[in-house]
């Protein structure tokens, strides 16, 4: 690992919607090189990297079921929704020359290796980023308590989450122009002032397995990199 990393693994969690770039819908070839290339920096300051990746971008379970679906079933077209985010990043990293795996918790077998645990821990340690597709496997779960969950299992010592503002903030600060910016909180603080972070399962799982969360802009170039090495603006939650 380079001396000047913070962290030795990483678990990556990025929304579909950072994948769709300028468009509304889907995926965005430019914007997914980009974060491939985001990655890259990342795995050549010699740190291990997983990803979970949504799939709001294409499918989510919750519109199904507001549309007439029956819940369960809008959950796995949304869980098969993040197997196409998958396997598309994948296609980005190795065309840049970066090792990957797809591992899956909706058996796909043709498409993907399915998620074994210390199958993917193994491809870590070998250096090869792996993406995990197919969210917890579960519906009526999301990709962050994917992301958290996976955290935990792969050992990792943060779980970083792209989001598309700088940090958490007191409120939208899209809408509130009066939004406060918070350099660091505790998992407790995030969830008494209900703040827009993760989901409350996500967030427990981590306080309870002492991973902290760190959430910064996916849209600024060299900010994963950054928060790697400690710099650059995000914010910290933690026990
Ligand atoms: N999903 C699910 N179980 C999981 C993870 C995801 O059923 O463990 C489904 C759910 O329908 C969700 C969709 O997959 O709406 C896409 O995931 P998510 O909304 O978390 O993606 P993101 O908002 O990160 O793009």
């Amino acid at each position: 690992m380079a001396s000047d990393a913070l962290y030795r693994r990483v678990l990556l969690k990025i929304s579909g919607e950072g994948l769709m770039g300028p468009q509304a819908y889907g995926l965005d070839p430019a914007t997914l090189d980009r974060v491939a290339g985001e990655v890259e920096s990342v795995r050549a300051l010699g740190v291990e990297v997983g990803i979970v990746i949504g799939g709001g971008n294409i499918f989510r379970g919750v519109k199904g079921a507001a549309n007439g679906m029956e819940r369960a079933a809008a959950d796995n077209v949304g869980m098969l929704a993040t197997v196409i985010n998958a396997l598309s990043l994948q296609n980005a990293l190795e065309r840049r020359g970066v090792a990957t795996r797809v591992q899956s918790a909706v058996t796909m077998p043709t498409v993907c290796e399915s998620f074994i645990r210390r199958r993917a821990i193994r491809h870590l340690e070998k250096g090869r980023v792996v993406i995990f597709a197919g969210g917890t496997g579960n519906p009526f779960f999301t990709t962050d308590t994917a992301a958290a969950l996976r955290g935990v299992e792969m050992g990792c010592d943060a779980l970083l989450k792209a989001t598309q503002v700088d940090g958490v903030y007191s409120a939208d600060p899209k809408k509130d122009p009066g939004a406060v910016r918070y350099d660091h909180l505790t998992f407790d603080e995030a969830l008494a002032r209900n703040l827009a972070v993760m989901d409350t399962a996500a967030i427990a799982l981590c306080r309870e397995n002492r991973m902290p969360i760190v959430v910064f802009d996916l849209h600024r170039p060299g900010a994963f990199a950054q928060v790697i090495t400690g710099q650059g603006r995000y914010t910290t939650i933690e026990n």
